[in-house]
């Protein structure tokens, strides 16, 4: 799944690609993915992009005609950008723009660009056409993405936004997170998942995060807040480690993204390197540990850990 680094990867590299260009065609294959596309969807067409934000994990494309168009990669959604030239070397079976018509979607079967994005065109569900004539592709196999179009103005009573709580790199601090976990007695993994508490700390960084700072995962989370309120120093660390394992992931991102994008036009995943997540059995990579990595469910999702290291 998508998490906020790899997000923050696509953003940069769609930023990059479309800001300051206008939208001159949109194809559309089905009528919505998690929820059906906006009804207005082809209202896009025609409008420059002016700026790409992130919040956690929502892209939010802002339109020169105030609107904001929201994308959520859901489970296994991505995109995909075909250059100019590709895009011509395609030019014998391209499909015109402008095929999409309002609640409706359009006839053409599949993607010229499938073997470009690597699903062969079935999970190729929208296409975004530039002036410059480039195109992104949106694939996602499994359909939980999301796409919604909003005037600027109502961003704040977004049903799917205004529950957010804050982003982990903008004046979010251990005291903070002392303050939503003094009286939680939720496991720590499973109350750092919880969007209300920090945005895009997913369960990979999350899995990370917690083995960096030596915290078991089953702890109770007001166990990490001292009896004065104040975070412990193991909270402290957990927060410093969180933003620490973020970061190193959109840096991984940032720099294969020239690579991954030559390679097949792919932005959002790059390989990893983990410590714990993914590594049931293996042994652990801290220095004088002997133990193998194990694996727990907590809250319905794995986790993994060192039973040693976070005794
Ligand atoms: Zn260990």
């Amino acid at each position: 799944m998508p998490e906020l680094p790899e997000v923050e990867t696509t953003r940069k590299g769609l930023a990059t690609a479309f800001v300051g260009k206008k939208i001159t065609g949109l194809i559309v294959r089905r009528e919505g993915l998690r929820y059906p596309f906006p009804q207005d969807f082809d209202s896009i067409i025609g409008c420059e992009v002016v700026s790409i934000r992130r919040r956690a994990k929502y892209l939010l494309i802002d339109l020169d005609n105030n609107r904001v168009l929201l994308s959520h990669l859901g489970m296994s959604g991505r995109y995909s950008l075909i250059n100019p030239q590709d895009v011509a070397s395609f030019a014998d079976e391209k499909v015109e723009s402008g095929t999409y018509t309002s609640g409706k979607y359009s006839d053409v079967e599949s993607s010229k660009y499938g073997q470009r994005t690597g699903f062969s065109g079935k999970h190729d569900h929208f296409e975004l056409q530039f002036d410059d004539g480039s195109v992104a592709v949106y694939t996602d196999p499994r359909r939980f993405g999301i796409v919604k179009l909003f005037n600027s103005e109502e961003e704040e009573i977004q049903p799917l936004l205004e529950i957010l709580g804050p982003e982990p790199f903008e004046d979010w601090n251990a005291k903070l997170l002392a303050d939503k976990f003094s009286n939680k007695k939720t496991n720590v993994k499973v109350a750092i998942l919880d969007q209300r508490v920090v945005v895009g700390v997913g369960n990979i960084y999350a899995c990370e995060a917690l083995f960096s700072s030596k915290i078991n995962p089953t702890t109770r989370s007001c166990d990490l807040v001292n009896k004065n309120g104040q975070p412990s120093k193991k909270l402290i660390h957990f927060v410093d480690e969180i933003k620490s394992v973020l970061e190193r992931a959109i840096a991984a991102g940032g720099s294969t993204l020239n690579d991954f994008a030559a390679v097949d036009g792919t932005l959002g995943y790059f390989p990893h390197q983990f410590n714990v997540y993914g590594r049931e059995g293996q042994p652990c990579k801290a220095e004088n540990c002997d133990r193998l990595i194990e694996r727990i469910q907590q809250g319905g999702r794995s986790t993994f850990l060192c039973p040693k290291c976070q005794s």
